[in-house]
């Protein structure tokens, strides 16, 4: 007795991918099966994954499987899993009615020429079906309802009705009517051919329905059933038509030999699964196969690793390097761990975040354990200590790897630039392993031109003497290679790291030292550059020489800044503004700045000791040396310690509070510079609270200090 049939429209997105699926001209139509076989694997995942904590879910259906049946009578290739089956309301809802956020985002793919093989990533790839499909009939059995049978040509509709059929136990059935031209899908060899390429590292056993050849020895009587059997086959295997005419001609009773055709299920994916294979048996390709299955990228890998670890606790791991950074590698929102966790064999889960820092969060792969209890859930694993060990492993390996393509300069090049930024957040978190990581970072220097230095390197090159690894901080290469910081250390002749990296400044704040080196910041307080008796006589008398500008400049400029003091660093300019030891840098506070969620209370402890260095040689402090011995009061003294203070800042790599005052003051010395007598500017308003530059400056000057 026939059910009732519904019929159900399609959604208008997914009624418009089916459209351009059909009309649009792909040659790839072949990943049809690769998505099908996928969409198997899961609901197999699915049901096994729901058995694990209740046996009985299996009894529908204890076996796990995928099969493949083509049959040519009928143009049609069937494919079977005995995976969670679909209940009705799943069958309306997943096959047609709801739409996937993917579903818009593939038909702008394609659009902008993405590839249809891409299906899959925008979780659409059952309509991938409509490629070598005029009509697809879906039976269904999940253990919740009873079975249904979901069925479209496409065109806009789709019926369902409940099966009174044959019953599938549980799981799902998908048979698809070949268009005329994709019959080579019927092929036994095209679909073992198939299986290999795209499905191979399924981990549930796929069978094929194949046609065998037997040859039998049959009494002549036998003969006119025999050949009706054959049918076709026979005018096709023109030897045994002939074979079977000679001996008929020569004897009634005779024997005969004839070819005998019967199906039987061929396994098509025969592999071990990858891991569990010895590494030298496993070629290159088939690494890269197997990482563009897990991962589902289009380029092969960078790099793999592939061990085991026995002992005390036993598991097998492969991981995998990628050649580009996911577009989305430091979005928070996504917590990225591509790492799957599979217990004896079982799939257990995606995304096993315990398994590796966050800092390796790029990396790929499986681990495959002994010792893990089977009905693990995520709420367990987080005490779990096998889990620890693995992790701990994980990463020991991830590290050799990293070492293993830092031996390949073009490699490294490339590793770098895409991951460079997970190795420092991972000198930031991970202190067992910050020396280790340390190797690898790479920066460009004053020595290093265009090519980048390893830190190893920069301590083969220190000058004799040198003690101290020297960096600076800042927003670019280009804004930190001529800072006034490294003249004196330039002079010397030794080298200086540019860490123009936002991270470099947390991750060298964990750092502290390499190879029993100190990390040295060349803006901040406690730059001691050894010298010679000589230089170091000469000092104290510039000091002595100096000490009361240095007096009179820290009245003038009061809090804003911690002290005043002559320099060991700057050879050019005139001064700089300098930060604590454990303070920030320059660059930190411009940092800390753009972050929109920053404690302004930190801030206000973290940014406030600067302390201006003087350069004794400099003319310009010279003069205002000698001025101010010869009046204290010297406005002009005043006005230009204030300018002096504020280009300070900007060339030291802090941004100014009040940059329109300083405009004005330097405005003022241009006049001044291009002897413009300004009587007449003395109407407007904004030029009243500026503090005039001229000797002899007006009463309005002295103002100054409240208006910045
Ligand atoms: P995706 O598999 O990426 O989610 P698909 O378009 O391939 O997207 O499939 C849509 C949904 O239909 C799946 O998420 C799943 O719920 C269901 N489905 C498809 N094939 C099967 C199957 N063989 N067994 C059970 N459910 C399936």
């Amino acid at each position: 007795m026939a059910s009732e049939t519904e019929t159900f429209a399609f959604q208008a997105e997914i009624n418009q991918l089916l459209s351009l699926i059909i009309n649009t001209f792909y040659s790839n139509k072949e990943i049809f099966l690769r998505e099908l076989i996928s969409n198997s694997s899961d609901a197999l995942d699915k049901i096994r994954f729901e058995s694990l904590t209740d046996k009985s879910k299996l009894d529908s259906q204890p076996e796990l499987f995928i099969h493949i049946v083509p049959d040519k009578a009928s143009s049609s290739l069937t494919i079977v899993d005995s995976g969670i089956g679909m209940t009705k309301a799943d069958l309306v809802n997943n096959l047609g009615t709801i739409a996937r956020s993917g579903t818009k985002e593939f038909m702008e793919a394609l659009a902008a020429g993405a590839d249809v093989s891409m299906i899959g990533q925008f979780g659409v790839g059952f309509y991938s079906a409509y490629l070598v499909a005029e009509r697809v009939i879906v039976t269904t059995k999940h253990n919740d309802d009873e079975q249904y049978i979901w069925e479209s040509q496409a065109g806009g509709s789709f019926t369902v009705t409940k099966d009174t059929g044959e019953l599938l136990g549980r799981g799902t059935k998908i048979t698809l009517f070949l268009k005329e031209d994709q019959l080579e899908y019927l092929e036994e060899r095209r679909l073992k051919d198939l299986v290999k390429k795209h499905s191979e590292f399924i981990s549930y056993p796929i069978s094929l329905w194949s046609e065998k050849t037997t040859e039998k020895e049959v009494e002549e009587d036998d003969e006119e059933e025999e050949k009706k059997e054959e049918g076709e086959k026979e005018e096709e295997e023109e030897g045994v038509v002939e074979e079977i005419n000679e001996e008929k001609e020569a004897s009634d009773k005779k024997k005969k030999k004839v070819k005998e055709v019967s199906h039987e299920w061929s396994l098509v994916n025969k592999q071990k699964p990858i891991w569990m294979r010895k590494p030298e048996d496993i070629t290159k390709d088939e690494y890269s196969s197997f990482y563009k299955s897990l991962t589902n990228d289009w380029e092969e890998h960078l790099a793999v690793k592939h061990f085991s670890v026995e002992g005390q606790l036993e598991f097998k791991a492969v991981l995998f390097v990628p050649k580009r950074a996911p577009f989305d590698l430091f979005d928070t929102r996504k917590k990225l761990n591509n790492i799957k966790l599979y217990v004896r064999r079982v799939f257990i889960m995606d995304n096993c975040e315990e398994l590796i820092p966050e800092y390796l969060g790029f990396i790929k792969g499986v681990v495959d354990s002994e010792d893990l209890p089977l009905n693990i859930s995520r709420e367990t694993l987080q005490q779990n200590k096998v889990l620890k060990v693995i992790r701990k492993n994980l990463v020991k390996k991830c590290l050799e790897l990293f070492a293993e393509i830092a031996e390949n300069k073009e490699d490294f090049d490339k590793f770098y630039e895409a991951f460079g930024k997970n190795i420092k957040l991972g000198i930031h978190e991970d202190s067992s392993n910050r020396a280790k990581l340390a190797d690898l970072l790479r920066y460009h220097s004053t020595k290093s031109g265009d090519e980048l230095t390893s830190l190893k390197d920069y301590v083969t090159r220190m000058k004799d003497g040198q003690t101290d690894i020297y960096y600076i901080t800042g927003e670019s290469k280009k804004a930190v290679e001529n800072s006034p910081f490294l003249e004196r250390l330039k002079k010397k002749g030794y080298e200086v790291l540019f860490l123009v990296d936002a991270i470099d400044e947390y991750a060298v704040g964990q750092l502290k030292e390499y190879d029993g080196k100190k990390l040295v910041s060349a803006t901040k307080e406690g730059l001691k550059l050894d010298e010679s008796e000589d230089e170091k006589k000469k000092k104290e008398e510039k000091k002595a020489a100096f000490e009361s500008l240095c007096k009179v400049i820290k009245d003038i400029l009061g809090d804003r800044v911690e002290k005043v003091m002559v320099s060991d660093r700057i050879v050019d300019s005139p001064c700089c503004l300098v930060t604590g030891e454990y303070g920030w840098t320059a660059n930190m506070e411009r940092i800390m700045k753009a972050q929109a969620l920053r404690d302004s209370s930190m801030s206000s402890y973290m940014s406030s000791k600067k302390t201006m260095e003087i350069n004794p040689d400099n003319s310009i402090m010279e003069e205002l040396r000698k001025r101010a011995e010869a009046d204290k009061n010297d406005k002009s003294v005043k006005d230009l310690i204030l300018l002096l203070h504020e280009t300070a800042l900007l060339t030291s790599g802090f941004s100014l509070d009040d940059p329109n005052t300083f405009g004005s003051r330097i405005h003022r010395m241009l006049k001044l510079g291009l002897s413009i007598d300004d009587d007449t500017s003395t109407t407007a308003d904004a030029d009243a609270d500026i503090p005039p530059l001229e000797e002899g400056a007006d009463a309005e000057g002295s103002n100054m200090e409240e208006v910045d």
